[in-house]
């Protein structure tokens, strides 16, 4: 199921020019009602369900219920953003919980780009090439 913003708890990120929601959807889902300052998923229907906008939030106002696959009926999947680490809480149909808590990038946004995604690591070996397994940005560039 779709991302949907739980409007009491939605505060529009305090009328920024763009809301978390907004700036990190990758579908570019979310909006804001100016009027009313709430954000919403104005095309549920495309959303693939990344958990992007619920990990962003800053109210917890997001959620996903997720395909029933993996997270059936009555079962939840939560996160929670810490400075260094996200929570995931994992409600079970029959009421058991469990938490997972996971470290997240520290590197500032934009960090990693083509010149230094693999700076520090050894050239590539070309005699390697046609074995499996085999990856590096060199070798990507052929
Ligand atoms: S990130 Fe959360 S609080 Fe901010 S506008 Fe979106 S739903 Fe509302
Ligand atoms: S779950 Fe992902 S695709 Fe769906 S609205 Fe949130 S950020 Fe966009």
């Amino acid at each position: 199921m779709p991302s949907f913003v739980i409007q009491e708890k939605c505060d529009g990120c305090k009328a920024q020019d763009k809301t978390a929601c907004q700036y990190i959807c990758p579908n570019d889902l979310m909006t804001l009602d100016r009027e009313k300052m709430k954000a919403f998923n104005q095309e549920p229907d495309q959303c693939w369900e990344c958990y992007n906008c619920v990990k962003i939030c800053p109210q917890q106002a997001i959620e996903v219920r997720g395909y029933a696959d993996f997270c059936p009926l009555g079962a939840s999947v939560i996160p929670m953003r810490g400075q260094d680490a996200i929570m995931w809480t994992i409600k079970f149909r029959n009421g058991s919980i469990k938490r997972f808590k996971f470290p997240i990038r520290l590197t500032p946004e934009g960090y990693w780009n083509a010149d230094n995604i693999y700076a520090g690591l050894p050239d590539p070996d070309y005699g390697k090439i046609k074995g499996p397994g085999y990856f590096n940005y060199e070798a990507r560039k052929e």
